[in-house]
């Protein structure tokens, strides 16, 4: 028995037989041609074939996987029709005279480089999305030998060296149970669909997996385990946590489209908090009912410009329409020195949190945040909207920004564009101070929503960042428990509606002090959504006293 250890990415456990697969391509050969125009041919005919391919992957993923996850093979095809990608190589052909996949090849070879490079996580991941493109034409230019024959009813793991979308889509039989890599990320599209297919996986593994081809595997991925020939014991334990893991898991399944109401009949909003639009998928696949919390600060860091108003206008336009029927809250930029935002004048600082941040800085870049709240009332025309304000201390800031709402209404108005006039404005409760004004907020807010992570830190006086501190990080402590109440009850007087963000309204422990309290939403990220409304719908709350025991 071996153990190896990785990076757990996508939940519960798999036991099958490891078969590596191996996707290194062929090497490709270079070599000059005589007749380059009849080498462009070949080029572009299996580029064309590779779009027919590409578009049957995606026409495949959607039956598997939710549109949001499948529109990876879309961008595929957008990669592939790239004029920069198809210049390239045509110039490589035309001018060069060289082979068409080594051209090819080539090509995406120095276009991945280039994103490699970049510091981004995410725009990292997009170079394995450029060489799937490219073997995607490399396929047709240079057929592969049959692939191995599988058994087909031998639960398989697959094992290789990494994995691009394109090849863990098209691993679609039926006794595929799990992946395990020795590269990829959190956020590469290939641990993104394993989590839609629910199929455990782990990645970073450090050992070569070729030699264990072949043999017994366990695959934990909530662990980030690895277990190769299991001995007797080692087995029998999974099979067990296995056994209860699905049962787990198939009780949550069963949450799939019940309404979120306890058993006394209180009824409480389970919306997503997600923030980037790749999140959509999986809101969507646990049930979210609209965004409760959607930030988008993404958008903003990591370049040199601010974001231009018609590209924010897209992304709220995106994750509006993905919910037409239900309530998207919006936070408005929450920047910070740590948020590298170079166009923003925000110097370096020793304590962010409590530094120069949120609407703080919205207060001082007046022309930054007219241009987000111009995109935010063009997409309200595309659903229901509603913003969110970070980092509120007090009345004034909330009627500064209701000004600004105005002055952008009325530059839209003069353009001739459209936007919805009842879009909400509501204040994110996040220090003491928003805390214990709350009754003055709701005065002049139109719903309020209770970020714990940050109450909790201000709360306790503890840095959620610093480690040191991990242990005294006490989400539940009786004062944080006090000042959410206050907020219920402060808001519920003046008929506003409260909605909890951050970790504590994840945490199926307190959902029914939650629902005691009277809160109306709750903003949950989307895998613990299933498992909140399970609690929900076992809570009665007609005896809250002993609900709301843990505040006395
Ligand atoms: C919070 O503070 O609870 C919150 C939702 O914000 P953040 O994203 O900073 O955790
Ligand atoms: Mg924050």
């Amino acid at each position: 028995m071996l153990e190896l250890y990785g990076r757990g990415v996508s939940n519960g456990i798999a036991i099958g037989k490891l078969s590596f697969y191996s996707n290194e391509k062929d090497d490709i050969p270079k070599y000059t041609v005589k007749d380059a125009d009849a080498e462009l041919k070949l080029y572009r005919q299996a580029a064309s074939q590779a779009k027919q391919h590409l578009q049957q992957l995606y026409d495949e993923a959607c039956k598997h996987v939710s549109q949001n996850e499948s529109v990876i093979f879309q961008t595929h095809i957008m990669i592939l029709e790239d004029s920069k990608f198809v210049e390239t190589v045509e110039t490589c052909i035309r001018q060069m005279h060289l082979n068409a996949e080594f051209a090819v090849r080539n090509t995406a070879e120095k276009i991945a480089e280039i994103f490699q490079a970049l510091k981004d996580d995410y725009l990292r991941q997009r170079a394995s999305d450029i060489m799937d493109v490219a073997n995607t034409i490399l396929e047709v230019l240079m057929p592969k030998k049959p692939e191995k024959q599988e058994n087909d009813d031998i639960p398989v793991i697959i094992a290789a060296t990494e994995l691009l979308p394109s090849e863990t889509i098209s691993f679609q039989q039926k006794n595929l149970i799990g992946f395990v890599t020795n590269k990829g990320s959190k956020n590469s599209h290939t641990a993104i669909l394993a989590r839609t297919m629910g199929l455990p996986s782990v990645i970073q593994v450090k050992e070569s997996l070729l030699s264990f081809d072949g043999l017994d595997a366990i695959i934990d991925g909530q662990n980030g385990r690895v277990i190769i020939s299991p001995d007797h014991n080692t087995l029998a334990q999974y099979r067990i946590r296995q056994e209860r893991y699905l049962q787990r898991q198939q009780k949550l399944k069963n949450q799939i489209g019940l309404a979120s109401v306890t058993r006394n009949g209180q009824k409480i909003v389970l919306s997503a908090n997600i923030d980037s639009l790749e999140g959509i998928g999986s809101a969507k696949n646990n049930d979210a009912e609209g965004v409760g919390l959607f930030r988008a600060d993404y958008i903003f860091g990591k370049r040199k410009t601010p974001p231009p108003e018609n590209e924010q206008t897209e992304v709220y336009k995106t994750i509006l329409r993905a919910f037409p029927d239900s309530e998207v809250a919006i936070c408005l930029a929450d920047l910070s020195s740590e948020k590298n935002v170079p166009y923003l004048d925000i110097p370096k600082e020793n304590n962010p949190a409590m530094g120069y941040r949120g609407i703080r800085v919205l207060l001082n870049n007046k022309e930054f945040f007219m241009t987000q709240l111009r995109a935010l009332l063009r997409a309200s025309v595309c659903g229901n909207l509603s913003i969110v304000m970070p980092m509120i201390n007090n009345i004034e800031e909330i009627e500064y920004v209701r000004r600004t709402i105005e002055d952008a209404k009325l530059e839209l108005r003069a353009k001739g564009q459209e936007y919805r006039r009842n879009v909400k404005l509501g204040a994110m409760i996040s220090t003491p101070a928003a805390a214990l004004i709350s009754d003055e907020i709701c005065r002049v807010s139109d719903f309020v929503t209770i970020g714990t992570n940050a109450l909790t830190q201000f709360t306790l006086a503890i840095d959620r960042e610093n480690q040191k501190l991990e242990y005294y990080y006490e989400p539940y402590h009786k004062a944080v428990f006090r000042l959410i109440e206050l907020v219920c009850r402060n808001a519920h007087e003046r008929g506003k509606k409260v909605t909890v963000c951050g970790e504590l309204a994840c945490d199926p422990y307190i959902t029914p002090m939650f629902l005691a309290l009277g809160v109306d939403r709750l903003a949950v990220v989307p895998s613990k959504l299933l498992d909140v409304k399970a609690v929900v719908r076992e809570t009665d709350t007609t005896d809250r006293k002993t609900l709301l025991k843990r505040i006395q």
